[in-house]
């Protein structure tokens, strides 16, 4: 007969220890953060062990089939913990868990709870019960310790349906979240210690268009650059179609909002750009893109590309590698393609561009992206640039610019959390180093 093993965990004498493992996006990173701070609220502490967990919970990617297989075999190792004296709870949330888990049931029997994204409840549930911790309906997933840049969800879901896209199938139709909700949850984030915000969704363009009053990202932005003690707003990510005029006259005008904008084209081909259904042209995208700089002096730009989509001629790529050197994109994040099952180009189209070859157009990129990189960065040398020191990693403090440059420097002071002015004297086509002058 199945023998239950019961472990009681007494919580006076031993919290209960939770462990989070995070793949995929800043969506992810924002959920598992939220996560943990829920299971603090109920008396819990963080492991960096799975092994000396009580509650492990995977957040877990589908954007690409390499990050899907990546949890998929870290799930399975976890298997052998489930007959260990301490039995943890163990879930499996995000993005591979669809509307209905049956499948993921049968894949995975050890597993205890498949949570869709934000989907909290049924685990608070869970550990309370575990642990006997009161689960009062006022626990928050705010942080209560915040980084110095904390990630804030506005919009979730998408309306897009992009033909390589999952997200749609996965985080749902779009819902926003109303203004004043997310500018009282970045106040109480500024109250705790957060000294930036970043907004994100995963079109943060089209934030409000469900809502009763249709506020738009414009109005948020003006409205959380009134709080004080934020020192600065960010938001991710763009989609080419909705951003506005008033958006861009937005973040051109307003003081705490970095100049800096990330505004996926995908592909420079016009063929390519339709069979994704991306609703624009290469041409219009350039056009978008001058308009950006023309009211944004020294705004950085960054984008996504996918290489190796079903029908990309080396004629078609070439026309995406030309876009690149054309814009001098700040950062490129290049992926190669594929297929994620029940996606429209999954269903309807082939995959037919072999690995080395996808591989081998993402090295062109890269190689490219890191030349023009490198020659953007070299300008900033000698220069003295304003830095929100967000860490210390390795003895050295690192930060980020307003346009999103990733900064370090040495130095004895405390000055987590600081803003601080950095000679630039080395840079590179990653980051660029330096020496603190003086604090702000
Ligand atoms: S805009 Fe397209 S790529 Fe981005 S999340 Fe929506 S469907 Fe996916």
């Amino acid at each position: 007969m199945h023998k239950q093993v019961t472990v009681k965990i007494d919580l006076e004498e031993k919290l209960a220890r939770y462990y989070i493992w995070t793949v995929g996006c800043q969506m992810n990173e924002a959920d598992s953060e939220r996560m943990a701070s829920a299971l603090e609220q109920l008396g819990c502490i963080p492991s960096d062990d799975p092994r000396n967990a009580d509650i492990i919970v995977l957040n877990s990617c589908v954007v690409r089939q390499g990050v899907e297989d990546r949890v998929a075999s870290k799930l399975d190792s976890l298997k052998s913990l489930k007959s260990s004296p301490r039995n943890p709870i163990i879930a499996l949330a995000g993005c591979m868990v669809g509307p209905k888990a049956d499948h993921l049931k049968e894949r995975f029997p050890h597993t205890d709870l498949f949570l869709r994204p934000q989907e909290l409840t049924y685990l608070l549930e869970a550990v309370s019960e575990r642990t006997g911790a009161c689960l009062d309906a006022h626990i928050l997933s705010l942080p209560f310790k915040p980084q110095v840049s904390a990630l804030v969800p506005i919009i979730h879901g998408c309306n897009k349906f992009c033909t390589f896209c999952v997200i749609p199938y996965r985080r749902g139709r779009e819902r926003s979240r109303p203004l004043e909700e997310i500018a009282s949850e970045v106040r109480a984030l500024v109250k705790r210690g957060a000294k930036e915000v970043t907004l994100l969704g995963q079109n943060v363009d089209s934030y409000g268009n469900d809502l009763p009053e249709e506020p738009d990202l414009a109005d948020l932005l003006h409205e959380l650059n009134r709080i004080e003690g934020l020192l600065r707003i960010r938001f991710l990510t763009s989609h080419p179609n909705d951003m506005s005029d008033k958006l861009i006259e937005a973040v051109a005008s307003l003081d705490r909002v970095c100049k800096h904008i990330n505004l996926p084209v995908q592909a420079g081909d016009d063929a390519l750009l339709k069979a994704m259904r991306r609703g624009y042209t290469s041409e219009e995208y350039r056009i978008l893109v001058g308009k950006i700089r023309s009211a944004i002096p020294h705004v950085s730009l960054s984008t996504d590309v996918i290489v190796g989509f079903p029908g990309e001629s080396e004629e078609a790529f070439q026309r995406t590698v030309s876009l690149l050197e054309d814009i001098r994109f700040d950062k490129v994040h290049v992926a190669m393609y594929s297929p994620r099952p029940g996606t429209i180009a999954q269903r309807t189209m082939g995959d037919e561009i072999p690995p080395e070859e996808k591989r081998r157009r993402r090295e062109v990129i890269e190689a490219v992206q890191e030349h023009i990189a490198y020659e953007i960065n070299a300008h900033l040398q000698g220069q003295q640039l304003e830095v929100l020191v967000e860490d210390k990693v390795k003895g050295k403090w690192q930060g980020r610019t307003r346009i999103n440059k990733l900064v370090f420097f040495e130095d004895k002071r405390e000055l987590k959390g600081e803003l601080v002015k950095v000679d630039v004297e080395q840079t590179t086509a990653w980051s660029l180093r330096g020496t603190a002058t003086q604090q702000k």
